[in-house]
């Protein structure tokens, strides 16, 4: 079922209970005024001539049932019996009609004093008349037609209502209900007709206030998102290509330079030293875009446990320094951490060991003196370490886009690298919700500084 539809059917199941409660209490409560208000006028009439017949001398049997029979207020089959306490009929209304009677109902009319109940469609009271010791049982009935026929009006009006309002509630119900939900199908048909070719488009983000709205405008967020990562993915396979391009061609022009002519021995072996280099260049660029893409397609699901940043430190330096032992990395606290949980962090070792390894390679690689200087500070809610250097430095321009897969400064170009370590260092930090960011001036060197949140 629709929502549409599910809305209407409870909104109208909640009008149509309410209604329905509203008549049958209105039914009740009219039915039970018609009765006692009837019964009242039985009693009185009951009364009436009771007395007329026990009190006033001047009235006998037949003038009684003459003024009965008379009277302007008389009722549909009105009858009025007055039994005496052998259960004797001493006066009847009505003499050519055969009266019944019930022996138990006048035994019951003598206990209780009064009995209102029926005879077929007839109401029935039945009053106990004492005088001078004398005990007479008048029975009143008749048939109350005009209060009947009012309630059979007042049931027709309040069916015929509940039945108009039912249905206007469930018309309103359907149509309103299509209302609210217009702008929902509206961005249904909107985000049917987005593909990945057209990341570009957006949701009508109508008045930007009512849930609907706020839906669409989340929405648009994820899109925006989606189609940076589309962006990102592309651009990284271009720059990807363009960088394999390169020493690929090198090592063709290389391969033909030697082809075109006899080479001597030395020349042979200078050939084929270039070609070395330019393969192991191939080798390490292959091998950085692989970490790349593994990093990236894992670093999702990654196992996080408390590690100590400071330990971690240690161990880059370590493994840095025996691949390369020319290279200097001090590490120094700027302050004391008040206690161990300040160098403990939630994180991955593997992870925050490689953005490590890529900060210090890359301070020693820039410098003239190839010395990275560590410094890890912390504070009552975060670790820092911060790297810095005093090598070439970074200008204004280029910080902008150092984060970026295969940027690469023009300053750096000199130097071996491909652009990738920093973009990876970004994910890792991302990652772990921490940040990282670079300060730097030309020819005077860099500081990059990584804070995570300790435990
Ligand atoms: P790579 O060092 O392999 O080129 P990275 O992603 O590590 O790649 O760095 C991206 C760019 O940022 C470098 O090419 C360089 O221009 C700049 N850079 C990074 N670290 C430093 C540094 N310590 N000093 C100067 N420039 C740096």
């Amino acid at each position: 079922m629709s929502i549409r539809n599910r809305i209407a059917l409870q909104f109208s199941i909640i009008v149509a209970s309410i209604l329905i409660v509203f008549s049958v209490v209105i039914y009740v409560v009219s039915a039970t005024y018609r009765r006692e208000e009837f019964y009242e006028r039985l009693k009185n009439k009951g009364r009436t001539t009771v007395r007329f017949l026990v009190e006033v001398n001047e009235v006998d049997q037949k003038l009684l049932k003459i003024i009965d029979r008379n009277t302007l207020t008389a009722l549909i089959n009105e009858k009025v019996l007055i039994f005496d306490s052998r259960n004797h009929l001493i006066y009847s209304s009505v003499d050519d009609q055969i009266i019944h009677y019930n022996a138990k109902l006048l035994n019951e009319v003598r206990q209780n004093g009064e009995v209102e109940t029926y005879s077929g469609d007839n109401e029935l009271v039945g009053l106990l008349y004492r005088q001078n010791g004398r005990e007479l049982v008048v029975l009143s009935s008749a048939y109350d037609r005009f209060g009947r026929s009012k309630m059979e009006n007042l049931r027709l009006t309040l069916g015929w209502g509940l039945l108009g309002g039912l249905s206007i509630t469930i018309g309103l119900g359907i149509f309103f209900a299509g209302q609210s939900l217009r702008p929902i199908s509206r961005i249904n048909e909107q985000v049917s007709a987005i593909t990945a070719r057209n990341l570009r488009q957006r949701l009508d983000e109508g008045n930007r206030q009512d849930e609907i709205a706020r839906l669409a405008i989340n929405f648009n967020d994820v899109l925006t998102r989606l189609e940076q990562a589309f962006e990102q993915q592309r651009s990284f396979v271009s720059h990807a290509s363009h960088e394999l391009r390169t020493p690929l061609a090198a090592l063709k022009s290389e391969i033909q330079l030697g082809l075109r002519r006899p080479l001597t021995v030395p020349e042979h072996e200078e050939v084929l030293a270039n070609l070395l280099q330019d393969t192991d260049r191939l080798i390490s660029l292959t091998n950085s875009l692989l970490f790349l893409a593994r990093t990236l397609e894992s670093i999702q699901s990654v196992p996080f446990q408390i590690v100590r940043i400071d330990d971690i430190v240690f161990l880059a330096k370590d493994e840095l320094l025996s691949a390369k032992p020319t290279y200097r990395i001090e590490i120094d606290y700027e302050n004391i951490p008040n206690d161990e949980n300040e160098t403990q962090v939630t994180g991955n070792e593997d992870l925050l060991k490689q953005v490590l390894l890529n900060l210090f390679d890359n301070a020693c690689k820039y410098s003239p003196d190839h010395t990275a200087r560590v410094r890890i500070s912390t504070d009552h809610q975060f670790c820092r370490i911060a790297v810095h250097d005093q090598g070439i430095g970074i200008s204004e321009e280029a910080q902008q886009h150092i984060f970026e897969s295969f940027y690469r400064a023009n300053n750096a170009m000199n130097y071996d690298g491909f652009g990738i370590g920093l973009s990876i260092c970004a994910k890792i930090i991302e990652l772990h919700q921490g940040e990282i960011s670079v300060t730097s001036q030309l020819q005077a060197g860099s500081t990059f500084t990584i804070s995570l949140a300790h435990i």
